[in-house]
């Protein structure tokens, strides 16, 4: 198989950089893409290349200490390393989100402060008894406490994600805040030929 860095546009590679990236394989983590998802080989690591370059963004731009930013570089590292968040399962329909907000007067079940978020109480169901409103601090609240790494393994994982979040030049080409917008359906392209000629089916 290719590599797809070598038919990267020089300006990308400057100083020789060469990042990782091989078509046909997930960009965060290099296992086998599929042709249903050709870039990323779960969802997981499609969110987690997203928050790597959401945080790489905010400290680049210096708003890391914002309230609202620092919040929600928490909540996504700690869904992150809880395992991704499930969120194609978890779709709620905007008709449902009302008829929830609705049934719960818009006031958080927990606290009864005014209600912005709907919460899953237990897995990905989205049959109304496994839904409530809740208010953005509770709704973070409940997130961290499922998500935060206390194994030793769960604290490695944060440790390099930190790392490819704070390295100078972009680990890999999914975290490079700067080009991905402009480079992953060129890349999505290239993927879906390699996988298409090594004749994987799926
Ligand atoms: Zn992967
Ligand atoms: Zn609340």
């Amino acid at each position: 198989m290719q590599l797809a860095s070598t038919n990267l546009p020089r300006e990308l590679s400057p100083g020789g950089w060469l990042p990782t990236f091989e078509a046909g394989r997930c960009a965060n983590c290099d296992a086998a893409a599929t042709i249903a998802s050709p870039l990323y080989c779960s969802e997981l690591c499609l969110q987690t290349a997203k928050m790597i370059r959401y945080i790489r963004n905010k400290i680049a731009e210096g708003r890391t200490e914002e309230p609202d930013v620092s919040e929600a570089i928490e909540m996504k590292m700690a869904s992150v390393l809880g395992g991704g968040y499930p969120a194609k399962a978890r779709q709620v329909s905007a008709q449902l989100r009302r008829a929830i907000m609705e049934r719960d007067s818009t006031t958080c079940r927990l606290c009864g402060a005014p209600a912005t978020e709907i919460d899953h109480i237990a897995g990905s169901s989205n049959l109304p008894g496994n839904l409530r409103a809740l208010c953005k601090p509770c709704n973070m609240k409940l997130a961290q406490a499922k998500f935060e790494p206390t194994d030793a393994a769960g604290q490695q994982r944060a440790a390099d994600l930190w790392r490819r979040i704070d390295a100078e030049t972009p680990e890999r080409l999914c975290d490079d805040e700067k080009n991905w917008n402009s480079l992953w359906r060129k890349l999505k392209n290239q993927a879906l030929n390699a996988i298409t000629s090594s004749g994987v089916q799926t």
